[in-house]
């Protein structure tokens, strides 16, 4: 018998499929699990005694913006130490490959929020350029997917209107050269520049091109521009028109879902993720902007507000919205800018410590901030409602776990750190709602099954070693609305490509990361 790289002995192998936990020795080699079974008196470079301990996949998230972290910018390693291994690209649309320089800058800029400062000079005229930062410079695996904003920008600027056909060609082009670079699919965020534009049959050619490669249309749905429900039934009517694969980022199921969700199961094939809190994260105020406003991205929101007309009503808009919002309940605290003012803040508090209106406060935080303020918005209701969501959203047979997690900044929303151990403490160990097996193929089995990723997501022998060891009696998420930048408890040892990145729970400095592609490496 070879001798392994490593052995695992005597853990509760969880394999990624949702099969019952069964103890057994794993051995890696080569940046693969060389064996799964008894190894008695089999030779390692490393044997491990795992007694006691669970030994799963590593996590693949579909949607979390950690692109620039991963190169060094920022909380590298938030999503590393709850055991993630394999991050998808181009969350919510946002990418920038591909752009003549002035656009890309524009929307760098645009996207900023989500990333922090870098020192990364924005021009990548190939999608390949682009993935080609991470090997060697990323702890965790990377999977391209194409992005939507910069595809729609590249064939038509910031033009607030459908496409042409020679534009919508242009866009068609864009991402095949993607699909041929090993996306998975299409990535959307249609409540941001310039995406907010494209009309649905548009949106349906790009994904039936998308689906000729077998590839998924992953959206952040119109939910801003159209509500909800609106932005759930455009989902699946581009699902039936395209025939496409179709996943829905970052959502939940309550009242308003739940009957979608029943619809689209006869209408066409889709799937969606959650991160399971009651928040979320975005860009303050452009989020709370109508689309009139925010046409053309920061740069031209920030060159509008200079002219009195617009800047009146802009501010008249948030003052109404915002008070709204927190009449009904919701509440949105700033978690980074520019400045590090009113950090940690609600918009409320920090507008009343000025002295301005909600919407004065708003406004001026769009100059003096430029170019961004990143806030974490709490939705309506109280304990009861969350916990009714978790209990509906957690064991959807259609739903996989998901972060959106944004690392950087001093006050995150806490699911960059916590997410899915969050998930192993609150949904499976402390309410029952998932077994770890259950739990663990939501974060592993599942999204490589769905997005086309061979040779990820399982523990079996030929796959690659990215694996996960926990003890199942303590793996909690310690990040909280206040302390957002805790680490994760009880996650012991993560390995990527077979190279140990984390360590009794600290990161060893090593960046074995890959870009997946869509099929696998081989
Ligand atoms: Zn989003």
């Amino acid at each position: 018998m070879a001798v392994f790289d490593l052995i695992i002995r005597n853990a509760s192998v969880i394999d990624g499929t949702g099969a019952p936990a069964r103890n057994a020795d794993v051995g890696v080699l080569g940046g693969r699990v060389e064996a799964v079974g008894a190894l008695d008196g089999a030779e390692a470079l490393e044997i491990l005694d795992a007694a006691g301990k669970a030994l799963c996949p590593g996590f693949i998230d579909a949607h979390v913006h950690s692109e620039m972290a991963l190169l060094g910018y920022g909380h590298r390693y938030g999503s590393l130490l709850q055991g993630v291994t394999t991050h998808f690209t181009a969350p919510d649309g946002f990418g920038w490959a591909g752009l003549p320089k002035e656009l890309a800058e524009d929307l760098w800029e645009t996207t900023l929020f989500c990333y922090g400062e870098t020192d990364l000079r924005v021009d990548w005229p190939t999608p390949e350029a682009y993935l080609s930062l991470f090997p060697g410079r990323s702890p965790a695996n990377v999977v391209p997917q194409a992005p939507h904003c910069a595809i729609r920008l590249g064939a038509m600027g910031w033009a607030p209107r459908p496409a042409t056909r020679a534009e919508l060609d242009a866009q068609k082009d864009t991402l095949r050269a993607w699909m041929e670079a090993g996306a998975v699919g299409l990535s959307l965020g249609l409540d941001y520049q310039p995406s907010a534009y494209a009309p649905t049959y548009e949106l349906a050619e790009l994904a039936k091109v998308a689906g000729e490669y077998g590839g998924t249309y992953n959206a952040h749905i119109r939910n801003n521009i159209l509500g909800r429900e609106g932005a759930w039934r455009e989902t699946i009517e581009i699902g039936k028109r395209a025939g496409a694969k179709m996943h829905v980022a970052h959502e939940y199921v309550n009242e308003v879902s739940e009957p979608l969700l029943e619809l689209a199961e006869q209408e066409c094939d889709l799937t969606f993720e959650s991160y399971l809190y009651p928040a979320g994260s975005t860009h303050f105020p452009q989020y709370s902007l109508p689309t009139w406003a925010q046409q053309g991205g920061d740069r031209a929101l920030r060159e509008r507000a200079k002219d009195p007309a617009q800047q009146r009503r802009m501010r008249e808009h948030l003052d109404r919205v915002l008070a709204e919002n927190y009449a009904a309940g919701a509440k949105q605290v700033i978690s980074a800018n520019r400045t590090g003012s009113y950090v940690g803040m609600t918009v409320e508090e920090a507008a009343a410590e000025a002295g301005e209106s909600l919407g004065e406060f708003a406004m001026r935080s769009l100059v003096d901030e430029a170019p961004y303020t990143l806030t974490v918005n709490h939705r309506p209701g109280g304990p009861e409602v969350h916990d009714e969501m978790v209990r509906k959203t957690a064991a959807h047979p259609k739903m996989m776990v998901a972060s959106d997690g944004i690392y950087h900044g001093p006050h995150p929303h806490p699911r960059a750190f916590g997410c899915h151990a969050r998930v192993l403490r609150l949904a499976v160990r402390e309410r029952g709602l998932l077994t770890l097996e259950q739990a663990v193929h939501k974060m592993t089995g599942k999204p490589a099954e769905r997005f086309g990723l061979a040779r990820r997501g399982r523990v079996a022998r030929g796959y690659h070693a990215d694996l996960v060891l926990f003890d199942p009696a303590t793996v909690a998420d310690r990040s909280t609305w206040d302390e957002p930048l805790l680490e994760p408890a009880g996650v012991e040892r993560v390995l990527v490509n077979g190279v140990t990145v984390v360590e009794r729970g600290k990161p060893t400095g090593a960046l074995p990361g890959q870009v997946v592609p869509r099929g696998g490496s081989a």
